[in-house]
């Protein structure tokens, strides 16, 4: 169950339409082989697949005019944020047009009373909370790359704080969507709850490109907590480790981050990110609150961390300390991967209930102490979301076949636990037949929803599964 890229038809851009967007758009219409070759090559393992044109959009109104012109050349348009998604969720498979929405990157309000802004979906995630520095706020969710808010809404991303902050299915309030037909709608209020029909918000997040353009997002965002502090404790065992997050979440600790790295991947972090932390199994923590909150967390997950040997909480509690930490774990993908030169890396995103998180773990370390081809652990484990990193030759395809074998292996045992195939990074292209193994014939109700919502099929087309 690889990632099969769907057989369809490639159509050739007509010259009608290529004066069209030339005339609408100008310079932001291109087709050179360096722009092409940026939208069509993904983070990971997939084979590049160019788009026929990149598109930049500015404004609303230039998405609807785009729509409106591919809908009457019947050519496919394929949203793309920053292109940092790992499963081919941007990939143009049949070509068409990458519809850039990088330029749409400004911060459209911030009600602070209200603990909610308005951007558009081009808006970074570092930039976004560069801008609401000054105004003791922060929006949480933090991929290790610093995706737009579009593509992260369409991914329904997570990351280090959806442990206690949660992932964009609760971060996103309302959206402005340009549908398949041109059409502008709004899905939502800006009111902090609502029964108003069917939540259109909450089916466009993790619909990848492929129901309707993202063209504005309302986001819930969050106090600066009055203290915040971060640490690093390393283990005897990664079980030690895994234990002691499993403990902390079933007694409540309302950790905001908790992330696990087993110990190739603290060798990993070392290497890359110049850090000298014990070469072992090891927890980064990080705990908000009032201080006295604070302390009392500490306390509690200090106990269980030394019932499972830990070691004494390594804190760094100044602010570029702290940033220093989450940078090395942000960077931690990049670390792996690049423990061989010239690798390619492919990420796994199991994400199974926390009572079955400690045996899930262990038994895929088990997978990878037999595995020729290096691999570190690394994840969300507050949430049951662990990644397996793979460090992949390209010129190797045997290489290629074992780390499908393992991810299938690995997969399969997350479906047994009743956890999912995926619990940030979305289907895209690699995850399709394994969507299926995880919802049967609900997948036949997602197809019929696409159908009603574009039955041209312009949007994104072999996302997430064939029509
Ligand atoms: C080093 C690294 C670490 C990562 N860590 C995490 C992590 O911790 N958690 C996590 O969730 N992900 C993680 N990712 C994956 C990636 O960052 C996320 O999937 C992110 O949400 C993608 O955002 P993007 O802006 O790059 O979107 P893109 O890759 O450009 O697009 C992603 C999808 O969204 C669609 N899309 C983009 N913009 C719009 C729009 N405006 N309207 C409609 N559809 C749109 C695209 O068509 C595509 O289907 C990581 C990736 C890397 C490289």
């Amino acid at each position: 169950m690889a990632g099969t890229v769907p057989s369809g038809e490639r159509k050739l851009l007509p010259a009608s339409l290529v004066g069209a967007l030339e005339e609408r758009f100008a310079d932001r219409f291109q087709r050179g082989e360096a722009v092409l070759g940026q939208h069509g090559s993904s983070e990971t393992h997939f084979a590049t697949m160019l788009p026929d044109a990149v598109v930049y959009a500015r404004s609303t109104d230039d998405v609807v005019a785009l729509v409106k012109l591919c809908a009457a050349a019947d050519i496919p348009i394929i949203p793309f944020g920053a292109g940092t998604s790992i499963e081919g969720n941007a990939a143009p498979v049949n070509g068409g047009i990458s519809l850039d929405m990088s330029q749409m990157d400004r911060v459209l309000a911030v009600h602070t009373e209200d603990f909610d802004c308005v951007v558009q979906p081009g808006v970074r995630r570092e930039e976004l909370n560069l801008h609401l520095r000054d105004q003791g706020l922060f929006f949480p969710i933090d991929p290790g790359a610093n995706a737009t808010i579009g593509g992260m809404a369409s991914t329904r991303a997570s990351g280090t704080n959806a442990v206690r902050y949660g992932t964009m299915k609760d971060a996103v309030l309302s959206l402005e969507v340009v549908t398949p037909q041109g059409e502008v709608i709004r899905t939502a209020r800006r009111a902090r709850k609502s029964a108003a029909g069917y939540d259109l918000t909450r089916l466009y997040v993790g619909s990848e490109g492929t129901l309707g353009i993202i063209t504005e997002v309302t986001l819930r965002l969050h106090p600066v907590p009055d203290t915040i502090s971060a640490a690093v404790c390393s283990f005897a065992t990664l079980g030690g480790a895994v234990d002691t997050v499993v403990q902390s979440i079933q007694c409540a600790v309302p950790l905001a981050r908790v992330e696990i790295l087993d110990t190739k991947q603290m060798i990993a972090v070392n290497r890359w990110s110049k850090l000298d932390y014990p070469e072992a199994p090891t927890l980064f923590f990080e705990f908000h609150g009032s201080a006295a909150y604070v302390a009392e967390q500490v306390e509690t997950v200090k106990v269980l961390a030394e019932a499972n040997g830990g070691s004494a909480f390594n804190w760094s509690n100044l602010p570029e300390e702290r940033s220093k930490l989450w940078r090395a774990r942000h960077d931690a993908y990049y670390a792996a991967v690049n423990m061989r030169a010239g690798a390619i890396g492919w990420a796994t995103d199991v994400c199974v209930p926390m009572s079955r998180l400690a045996e899930c773990i262990a038994e895929t370390h088990a997978d990878l102490e037999t595995s020729s081809v290096p691999a570190t652990i690394l994840g969300h484990v507050g949430d049951g979301n662990f990644h397996v990193i793979f460090s992949i030759d390209p010129d190797a395809p045997a290489e290629m076949e074992e780390v499908e074998a393992i991810n299938a292996k690995l997969i399969e045992r997350a479906l047994a636990m009743d956890g999912t195939c995926t619990g940030e990074h979305g289907i895209g292209l690699g995850k399709q037949d394994w969507l299926v193994a995880e919802l049967g014939n609900a997948v036949d109700q997602m197809r019929l929803i696409k159908r009603a919502f574009d039955p041209q099929n312009l949007l994104n087309p072999g996302k997430i599964f064939t029509l």
